[in-house]
């Protein structure tokens, strides 16, 4: 993440986009500000105040808006963010469906595409992709910031964006950056999903007001993103927070990367329904057996019935889920010491009851001031979490925006 320049090595120029990028999150986050309350809250002078507002006055990122309350004298002029100005394509290639959106400058969804992967990988996955953004761009109804990607694997951001390994789609070395900017002339950035899902939560989730938060995402696979002390964390190679792949059971199943008893083979949301087919399959008086044959659509939603009709097979599987997330999170609570643990995806689905059983092992598994004070919920976010935060990466990383709720910003 971008930082505020070193005093003695900054050029005019880093002073400046900081400024801009200062004043810019100021704006973003009061809704409505005049110059004077923005220098209160940045410390900068009016002059540069002034400075940075004339920019992004004539980048059209910002508008005046009338008068606010006079506190004696003329009353100050108000300014907000023209949420039109540009709009943000964020696109998820995680799931089993590639999904994306255009939103505008705070995040709301003007136009979304999901396409079914059906089983793409590799070049066709690439191709799916370009697809998804085809339409996306097309439909686009002002100017385009970028395009942020949320992609499953390990992403080199210092050297462009490279995906090294996206085991799913099938993807080693693929340099996914340089060929979406050859191909649609715009700024991109590409993010592991769940670094993507913890962007999404930490600019438009609800109250994360320390600098430090984890987001789970189980969907397929299984990972979390991790912004610490106001920084998202990325990792000496990348992977930070690659949690899926921490072995609980030597003995488990064979997992995707070759390792058995991974979590993601316990927890993951793709994980939890194979395992319930599995269940059902070995249990004669099982009501999801239909399913599980082949006969009926065996998904989250037929898992979630079943479990909360309290079929035993299922509520097994359920169990066991939920006690490797909830070791899981007391781990990142012991090394962390993250307040706010929110879990996102289709195992949000499995309710209140699993949220609990998952709360009970972090409990049960932390020290007991440290979990007295940590805080695990589901995602308020839907499914575009993801897509969300790979467009909050072009917030940030081309304008500069960012949550001012961190030390570095205080008042
Ligand atoms: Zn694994």
């Amino acid at each position: 993440m971008s930082q505020p320049p070193n005093d003695g090595k900054a050029t005019q120029q880093q002073t400046k986009a900081h400024n801009d990028g200062l004043v810019l999150s100021i704006i973003y986050e009061a809704e409505e500000i005049s110059r004077a309350a923005i220098a209160r809250r940045t410390g900068l002078s009016r002059t540069s105040v002034g400075e940075a507002v004339a920019e992004l006055l004539g980048r059209g990122l910002v508008e005046e808006v009338g008068r606010g309350r006079s506190r004696g004298g003329k009353p100050p002029i108000l300014l907000r963010v023209n949420v039109d100005a540009r709009h943000l394509i964020g696109i998820d290639l995680s799931g089993e469906e590639l999904r994306g959106a255009v939103y505008d400058l705070r995040g709301e969804m003007r136009h979304t595409v999901s396409l079914p992967r059906d089983g793409r990988r590799g070049a066709q996955a690439l191709e799916l992709t370009y697809v998804l953004l085809d339409r996306l761009v097309t439909a686009a109804e002002a100017p385009l910031l970028g395009l942020g990607i949320g992609t499953p694997g390990l992403i080199d951001v210092q050297r462009g964006s490279q995906v090294h390994w996206a085991v799913n789609l099938d993807w080693l070395d693929i340099p996914l950056r340089d060929l979406l900017e050859r191909r649609y002339r715009l700024p991109v950035h590409v993010v592991n999903d769940s670094q993507a899902a913890a962007m999404g939560e930490y600019f438009f989730g609800s109250g994360h007001h320390s600098g430090n938060l984890v987001v789970i995402k189980s969907e397929e696979g299984l990972g979390a993103g991790i912004v610490l002390e106001g920084r998202l964390l990325h990792g000496d190679h990348f992977g930070a927070g690659e949690i899926g792949h921490l072995v609980f059971g030597d003995d488990g199943r064979v997992c995707r990367c070759g390792n058995r008893g991974c979590l993601e083979t316990i927890a993951s949301g793709a994980a939890i329904v194979q395992r319930s087919r599995a269940a059902a399959l070995a249990d004669a008086d099982s009501a999801l057996r239909a399913a599980a044959m082949g006969d009926l659509a065996l998904d989250m939603e037929a898992v979630r019935r079943a479990y909360v009709a309290g079929e035993e097979a299922v509520r097994g599987v359920v169990h066991d889920a939920a006690r490797g997330l909830g070791l899981a999170i007391a781990t990142l609570v012991g090394t962390l010491n993250a307040r706010d643990i929110v879990i996102s995806g289709p195992v949000t689905r499995l309710g209140d009851t699993f949220l609990d059983a998952i709360r009970q092992q972090v409990h049960a598994r932390s020290l007991a001031p440290l979990a007295r004070d940590t805080c695990v919920e589901f995602s308020s976010l839907a499914s575009d979490i993801t897509a969300l935060g790979a467009a909050a990466m072009l917030l940030h990383q081309e304008l500069g925006i960012w949550p001012l709720r961190l030390p570095r910003h205080a008042d």
